[in-house]
């Protein structure tokens, strides 16, 4: 009789196929397995249950056993779950899994050269010098040996054929490391003592969570390891996810400090080899610690025992592509199915987080105070319709004055604006003409740097031009509006002597050089930093003195339901910056409704003022956390189809209580990458089953077809 596995394969079908095993094959679930689909060869896993239904001598066999250790019970249901609540096929949350398919197979070992004792007839000077080196028995890689030995590589091939050198293979080289929970833990302060301990005594334990709240600069970092170090003393595994890791090199030599070794890194910047062996090491065990970008969440674990969400609040933890998912509450959803603690980390926690903590469901510890004799900035308000700025400025007198002294006094600065590039808008002063992205309803950014007018939705870029292409005139193009470049240039005028540095992803260089320049802020090679939300997160500035934020109602008028506290969050990070070593600091926002809730919270300090009319607000509207939304993105190649396919969507809704559905309307952004697009909204009440009616609605709607796509997005962050 022949035997049937039921095999999950990453690709978008709704559920596992069936194979068959051949007879010497012996498979379990989570075993990784390569099986024939179409013409194509899959690596694929084999998964729970039953395979059903087809007769098994139909079925085509399973080709091979991959030598890995299977996919855990865990990671397994880990991905159901994920699955069922994106509302994805879970093959496609297992590809997130199978991320670095070179790690199913054991690295092959590299060939070192020992010496046999043979000793050549002819002997050479540079031969006698590889035979000392290898005289006391040890193996060398043959790059290693004649670079040693300052000779070519040839020389060494010569005594290999001679017999003087044999190949073996050399030991695998660990990649990171082991930690040492011992290290180097620093001397607490009270509150920061009573946090470590309470959070140690958590990491002790199974599945909780903790949501650690303390100011900038308070040490929760510091607080943390103290978590990290009992879950290594207990032999098992940890996870630490940062939202921008690539641009985080100082928490890994903060991490190597505490710890004698750095974490294993995870994220896009990792060169694919890396990839593949650290996979495979978290896999088996060996490496201890990952410190990752979102996807690391999804990493194979052998013994996760502790989870740690840094910077808990932050929107780089949402995917808005392919599996729309946000890894701070999947995090939370591992750590149960792994039995192991979680630990948020934020001064700004996000509402969701805080209404958990406030409802006893997670444990919250508090941190108010700034770490040694460093406190909060101050922060004050610049009315701009009071003390606007000097035409075609945008730095106001009273902020001009801060930063001269700032300077005057030999510290930094940082003004803040949330837009890269010269300008956002550019038209025709004559004829009025926006220049508008091709592919998408946007405007284009101009770049006068690298002289360019880009879409900063789909990267379409376009040589800057002279003349209108509507009107055909010369030089009567005004750029609108500033952006970083832009405020550089006003900096640059007002005060020419100062070091100005411009800070956003646009800096040429990439991650390395993005690095270098953060360092170069750190040690004080510059007098005033001009940056995006880029500067905005977790960096440690220790003489950053004055902040400014050039537009601090940039992000309250795009009215979605999260835009308080987004810009609550932002701003009060990006003051944060400012005074995280000893003495006076200074905030300042320069805004036009300096009485909005958000604005006035932040200049008076009072973040409860700001969360207790947020969550009491959203408490009223049934929003997240209090009631559930999902939104759903129909986009095609033309606009008629996909109003029409949204139009036919919505009209095939089964009835649903505690269910409202809004739209079809067209998208903010109503064309992107040449696809027209519409949303619809559906908002829930916290019992009205989500995700089933979603998959009842879908599985009984219109199919997707021709160049439409439906896309689903679940407790959305994004509202374009
Ligand atoms: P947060 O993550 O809350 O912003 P950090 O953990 O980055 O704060 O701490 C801010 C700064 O203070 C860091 O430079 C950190 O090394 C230092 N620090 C915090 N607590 C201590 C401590 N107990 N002893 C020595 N340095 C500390
Ligand atoms: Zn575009």
């Amino acid at each position: 009789m022949t035997r049937t596995v039921s095999v999950l394969l990453p690709i978008p079908a709704e559920g596992a196929y069936s194979y068959a095993v051949p007879q010497d094959m012996q498979l379990a679930p989570g075993d990784h397995v390569q099986v024939p689909l179409g013409p194509r060869k899959v690596a694929a896993v084999v998964w729970d249950g039953e395979a059903g239904g087809v007769e098994p001598r139909k079925l085509r066999p399973v080709e091979a056993k991959f030598d890995c250790p299977p996919l855990s019970a865990e990671l397994r249901r880990f991905v159901d779950w994920a699955a069922r609540y994106t509302v994805s096929p879970p093959g496609m949350v297992l590809r997130m899994v199978l991320r670095a398919p070179g790690g199913l197979e054991p690295p092959r070992p590299e060939t070192g050269y020992r010496f046999t004792g043979n000793v050549p007839d002819r002997m050479t000077d540079a031969r006698r010098r590889i035979i000392e080196l290898v005289g006391d028995g040890i193996a060398w890689s043959k790059s290693g040996l004649a670079h040693a030995a300052g000779t070519s590589a040839s020389v060494v091939d010569g005594l290999i054929r001679l017999n003087v050198l044999e190949p073996v293979d050399l030991p695998l080289r660990p990649l990171v490391p082991p930690p040492d929970p011992q290290g180097h833990a620093p001397e607490f302060e009270p509150d920061q003592r009573g946090a470590a301990s309470q959070l140690t005594d958590a990491a002790a334990g199974g599945f909780s969570v903790t949501l650690l709240d303390g100011v900038t600069g308070s040490g929760k970092t510091e607080v943390y390891f103290e978590a990290v170090a009992k879950a290594l003393e207990t032999g098992r595994q940890v996870l630490i996810l940062l939202p921008e890791i690539a641009l985080t090199a100082s928490f890994l030599e903060r991490f190597e400090k505490r710890f004698g070794a750095r974490p294993g890194e995870w994220h896009s910047d990792v060169a694919p080899k890396r990839r593949e062996l650290l996979w495979r090491q978290v896999a088996t065990g060996e490496v201890r610690v990952i410190a990752g970008a979102r996807s690391a969440l999804f990493l194979p674990f052998a013994d996760l025992g502790l989870i740690i969400v840094d910077e808990e609040h932050d929107q780089a933890y949402k995917q808005e592509d392919r599996v729309f998912y946000h890894a701070r509450d999947m995090a939370v959803v591992r750590g149960q199915l792994a039995d192991c603690p979680v630990v948020l980390a934020s001064a700004t926690p996000s509402v969701e987080s805080l209404v958990n903590a406030r409802r006893g469901r997670y444990r919250h510890l508090r941190l108010e105070r700034r770490f040694g004799d460093a406190v909060l900035p101050e922060i004050a308000t610049i009315d701009m319709r009071k003390t606007p700025p000097p035409r075609g400025g945008f730095i106001a007198p009273p902020l001009r004055q801060a930063l001269a002294e700032t300077l005057a006094s030999g510290q930094q600065s940082l003004l803040f604006l949330n837009r890269r590039g010269y300008a956002p808008l550019t038209l025709c002063r004559v004829c009025g003409h926006r220049f508008q992205c091709p592919n998408c309803t946007t405007w284009l950014v101009e770049h006068r740097f690298r002289g360019q007018l880009q879409c900063h939705h789909c990267g379409h870029s376009e040589p800057a031009p002279q003349a209108c292409p509507e009107c055909g005139t010369f030089d009567h193009l005004a750029a609108c509006g500033p952006g970083v470049e832009r405020l550089a240039e006003e900096a640059v005028t007002l005060f020419p002597d100062a070091r100005i540095l411009v800070l956003s992803s646009d800096l040429m260089g990439g991650v390395r050089r993005l690095r270098l320049e953060l360092e170069a802020i750190a040690n004080g090679e510059c007098d005033i930093v001009i940056g995006t939300q880029l500067v905005a997160k977790g960096h440690h500035f220790p003489l950053m003195r004055c902040v400014g934020v050039v537009d601090a109602d940039l992000g309250l008028s795009n009215g979605d339901p999260r835009a308080a506290e987004r810009t609550f969050q932002l701003l009060s990070q990006v003051t944060g910056r400012a005074g995280r070593i000893g003495g006076r600091s200074v905030g300042y926002l320069q805004t036009y409704q300096p009485d909005h809730p958000v604005i006035a919270a932040i200049a008076a300090g009072d973040r409860e003022a700001f969360y207790d009319r947020e969550i009491a607000g959203r408490e009223a509207a049934g929003l997240p956390p209090f009631g559930r939304l999902a939104s759903i993105i129909v986009s095609a190649a033309t606009r008629r189809e996909a109003e029409s396919h949204a139009r036919a969507l919505r009209r095939a809704a089964p009835p649903a209580g505690g269910i409202t559905l809004l739209g079809p309307a067209e998208a903010p952004i109503a064309i992107l990458r040449e696809r027209h697009r519409f949303r619809l909204l559906v908002h829930a009440g916290l019992k009205a089953g989500l995700q089933d009616f979603l998959t009842a609605w879908l599985a009984h709607g219109p199919k997707e077809q021709g160049s439409i796509r439906v896309q689903i997005d679940i407790d959305p962050q994004s509202f374009l």
